[in-house]
């Protein structure tokens, strides 16, 4: 018979009444009870029939066991038993049957559910694709933005799939609590990531530390996305945007160009973020460059003052280059061409007449 999804709670129902019949049966033995006749030969040479006496026989390895019982007062009580074992042989088979009915449900469910949003994706790919293709005029754009929807839907699903593939088969390692506690898995939390691809469901392990109960998802940290819902993707999109323009205008921009609705105060946000990531990413540099030159890292905030000077000049070159050119000579023609020079350098105090002195080892 083919189960659906809605047999479920009788399935289960059923389970626990065989379960309850379980936990009732305590006594239990093996073999059979039966009658045991003798012919027994009298003085006089005639037979007779004695009996009968209640036998236990049972099966021990390839050989049967036979046991007179010669207290017939507790015939009763291994009947009981004995008819104990045949119930708990009927439920345990019971719950085997039952326990392979929901197996099935388990493993169709599985399917039903991939089936489903498939279907629904498909269907309405196709509905759409049904409207377009009846138009009497072509609609090329029209085409072109179904089709990347139907790529970002289709792309979406195979992340989805990764992700979890990724979750299930990483190999375990032993989490650290910073108070030095190994953590234990408290199971999975799902959380919906934005992808440049659209939405994607991610559950993933939760960790935390029995002792001080602090909390961490691994594989969060795996894929560089712990604080945040935005894939890294989405993350470097949002900072472009917002470091271009107006992040009202960025929102626009990105729903545009890249088919991502995120209002504009989380760009700002995102941005900032980023922003924050590439300073921070950037002092660590030099701090690092500077001290393998053996210099010390300069304070953030300094007295120095900064100056950016630049002044141009003629510079003699051939008469090919200055085809074109109108100069200072007196009927226009042009014998030289300016060229710029700029130096950027930082002032380190004043001299004795009072006019600002440059740090000569800062001029570029
Ligand atoms: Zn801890």
């Amino acid at each position: 018979m083919k189960r659906t999804l809605s047999d479920y709670p009788n399935l289960q129902r059923q389970r626990q009444q065989l379960l309850q019949q379980l936990s009732g049966l305590q006594e239990l033995r093996r073999g059979s009870l039966t009658d045991q006749f003798l012919m027994v030969k009298r003085k006089d040479g005639s037979r007779v029939k004695r009996g009968p006496y209640p036998l236990l026989t049972r099966k021990q390895g390839a050989k049967t066991v036979s046991r007179r019982l010669t207290d017939s007062a507790l015939v009763p009580l291994y009947r009981q038993q004995i008819q104990a074992l045949r119930q708990f042989e009927t439920v345990g088979d019971g719950l085997v049957r039952v326990g392979e009915q929901l197996s099935d449900l388990a493993v169709a469910e599985v399917g039903q559910k991939k089936l489903l949003v498939e279907l629904e994706q498909a269907a309405e790919v196709r509905r759409l694709a049904a409207a377009l293709a009846a138009r009497q005029t072509p609609d090329f754009e029209a085409w072109e933005s179904l089709l990347l929807q139907a790529a970002r839907q289709g792309g979406a699903g195979v992340l989805g799939t990764l992700l979890s593939h990724g979750q299930q088969y990483a190999p375990r390692e032993v989490i650290l609590c910073p108070c030095g506690q190994r953590m234990r898995s408290r199971g999975r939390r799902s959380k919906g990531l934005l992808t440049t691809l659209g939405r994607v469901p991610f559950a993933r392990s939760f960790y935390q530390c029995p002792p001080c109960s602090q909390g961490c998802f691994p594989d969060d940290e795996r894929l560089d996305i712990v604080p945040t819902t935005y894939a890294p993707g989405v993350r470097r999109l949002l900072a472009r945007a917002g470091s271009q323009s107006h992040f009202a205008q960025a929102a626009e921009d990105l729903r545009c160009y890249a088919g991502l609705t995120v209002e504009a105060r989380e760009i700002e946000r995102v941005a900032e973020a980023v922003g924050r990531q590439v300073e921070q990413w950037l002092s660590a540099q030099q701090e690092r460059i500077l001290q393998a030159l053996g210099t010390s890292v300069p304070t953030a905030v300094s007295e120095a003052t900064f100056y950016i000077r630049f002044d141009g000049t003629g510079v003699p070159v051939r008469k090919s280059e200055l085809v074109g050119r109108r100069g200072k000579q007196a009927d226009g023609s042009a014998r030289t061409r300016e060229a710029k020079l700029g130096c950027v350098f930082t002032q380190v105090g004043l001299d004795q007449e009072g006019y600002p002195q440059r740090d000569p080892h800062s001029t570029t």
